[in-house]
């Protein structure tokens, strides 16, 4: 162990002393067992790299914490001895940093081991999980006992967990799709190794933790959400009772400018719940670029690809410009009655669309991905878009009114901006209920891009938060600079609830921006090239 630290040529944590981090890596081996604590370089690849645009960040070492008992112990050790922690659930957060941490030298808490599904309650429709659950291991576990329950996967990944997504307010597509929304009741170990139950939990033997979100006195739950005051080690989330019908309603539009109609037609109809699901809005391009060679040969990298090659894929694929995929759910008679409803009101305000068949579409990977989306069948297709462009992503996903014209306005901003920097606008609006999430792929070769993708990134970000638009997540290189876009007094409640939470700040420094000695100010901390 001794050789091995000392080979890692200091990827320390910032402050500490080889021989302070090696009594760290002591204690922490005493917790967990040997096998579960390593500084091995070869270890700690996966740890250090996302398909994101920054060169690895390295942390010093992993520690596999088998029970929340074990966690507790960690975090004691850690803030007597300053060691900076970063924890992780399944660890896919692709495209968002997945393993990585802001700092190097964190020590990763690797909690995937513990993947125990507490309890799955038919009646009252929830599920309580530890990090390590998976949604795959979840959809077996319901179907294995045939129980008439769906989960909201997200779209990226089967291997991905409830509990880590929810935690980084990751969205989906059924009815449940705004995951922080429909969980319920957390178990936190909080930085000085107690444990906080939240809401209704707060009762000793509470008999209402996971069903009553409010419980008595403030809301904590959202504090222990896009920060860094707490490592969450259960979670409580609903789960949608299977509906005896439902109907995916897939759609094209044939223009560009057609995005205008398209929303404003989706309005109404997401705000009464009419569509309940999240409905997709893809481009053309974000398709094509999961089942379509990019054409190197027509762009040499450094143009956006041709308008006539989109749309001469796109026709083979059943895909128009815009590809509008929808479910309603409920009895037979009201799924057929308000499927049929849909239709009208997309025939009167939309012309141009073209419904489709939806049997005949799911021999589409894209279509049939985005049917099992709002089913709750964790589906990969969006994992191969990564190859397209040489293996980079970094998604730019800000918010927006769901209105067309602010959908439009939103391509006018980000389209040029891409094509500045030689890269192509892979985008896609999915209406929630009173906004669109506007969730744009900035795919990029690596290493070669990466640069030129850190720009973008910036000039995309810093244009969005300039018209007032802010992201609702962002991957960690960005974390620091989103932060430094928000108000003074927000920074400011922040920090002081790290120091009163984190006083010593070991936990996940610079997660969204936060430390404890204080959130970064405005355009502040600029370095190598981008904002880390
Ligand atoms: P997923 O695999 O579902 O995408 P991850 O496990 O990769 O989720 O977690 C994403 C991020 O969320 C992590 O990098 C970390 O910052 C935060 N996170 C994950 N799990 C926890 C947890 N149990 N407690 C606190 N923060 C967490």
């Amino acid at each position: 162990m001794a050789h091995a630290i000392a080979s890692r040529r200091a990827i320390l944590p910032r402050g500490v002393s080889p021989r302070t981090f090696a009594r760290a890596i002591r204690e922490f081996t005493e917790i967990v067992g040997g096998r579960n604590v390593s500084v091995s370089p070869a270890e700690l690849v996966p740890y250090a790299h996302d398909v994101i645009m920054v060169p690895p960040i390295w942390p010093s070492a992993v520690v596999r914490p088998g029970s929340v008992e074990e966690i507790q112990r960690i975090v004691r050790v850690a803030g007597a001895l300053r060691i900076p922690l970063w924890p992780l659930s399944t660890g896919k957060n692709i495209a968002y940093g997945r393993m990585m941490a802001v700092d190097p030298g964190n020590v990763i808490v690797d909690l995937a081991r513990m993947n125990r599904i507490l309890e799955v309650n038919e009646q009252l429709a929830y599920a309580v999980v530890e990090p390590g659950v998976t949604y795959a291991q979840l959809y077996k576990h319901l179907r294995d006992r045939n129980l008439p329950l769906w989960l909201d996967p997200p779209a990226t990944a089967p291997g991905a967990g409830p509990l880590g997504n929810t935690v980084e307010r990751g969205v989906g597509y059924t009815p449940y799709g705004e995951h922080f929304l429909f969980s319920c009741g957390m178990e936190v170990v909080l930085p000085d190794g107690r444990l906080l139950r939240t809401g209704s939990g707060a009762l000793p033997g509470s008999r209402t933790w996971h069903i009553f979100k409010w419980g008595f006195g403030p809301y904590l739950d959202g504090l222990f959400t896009a920060s860094n005051y707490g490592i969450v080690t259960k979670l409580g989330i609903w789960l949608m009772p299977e509906p005896p019908a439902h109907q995916p309603i897939l759609m094209t539009c044939p223009r560009e400018d057609d995005i205008v109609a398209i929303m404003d037609v989706l309005r109404p109809l997401k705000i009464s719940h009419t569509l309940p699901s999240a409905v997709v809005v893809a481009h053309a391009l974000l398709a094509l670029a999961a089942e379509a060679e990019y054409p190197w040969h027509l762009t040499g990298g450094t143009r956006p690809v041709p308008d006539g090659w989109i749309r001469e894929e796109a026709r083979k694929r059943m895909l128009g410009i815009w590809n509008i995929a929808g479910c309603v759910y409920g009895s037979p008679a009201t799924v057929a009655e308000t499927a049929a409803a849909v239709r009208r009101t997309v025939a009167a305000a939309l012309p141009q669309a073209t419904v489709l068949d939806v049997e005949e579409a799911r021999q589409s990977p894209y279509w049939d991905h985005k049917v099992r989306n709002m089913t709750g069948v964790p589906s990969m297709v969006e994992y191969s878009r990564l190859s397209w462009r040489g293996g980079g992503n970094a998604f730019v996903a800000p918010v927006v009114p769901l209105f067309g014209e602010e959908a439009r306005r939103h391509m006018e901003i980000a389209r040029p901006i891409f094509w500045r920097h030689g890269f192509d606008y892979i985008g896609e609006f999915i209406a929630a209920t009173r906004d669109q999430h506007h969730v744009m792929m900035l795919l990029h070769k690596q290493p070669d891009e990466m640069e030129r993708a850190m720009r973008c990134y910036r000039e995309l970000t810093d244009a969005f938060c300039d018209e007032g638009y802010l992201p609702y997540r962002t991957n960690v290189a960005f974390m620091e600079h989103t932060m430094s876009r928000l108000d003074p007094v927000f920074r400011d409640v922040c920090v002081r609830i790290k120091r009163a939470l984190d006083p010593h700040g070991i936990l996940a420094p610079g997660k969204n921006g936060i430390r404890v000695d204080g959130a970064p100010a405005p355009r502040s901390r600029r370095r190598r090239g981008g904002t880390r």
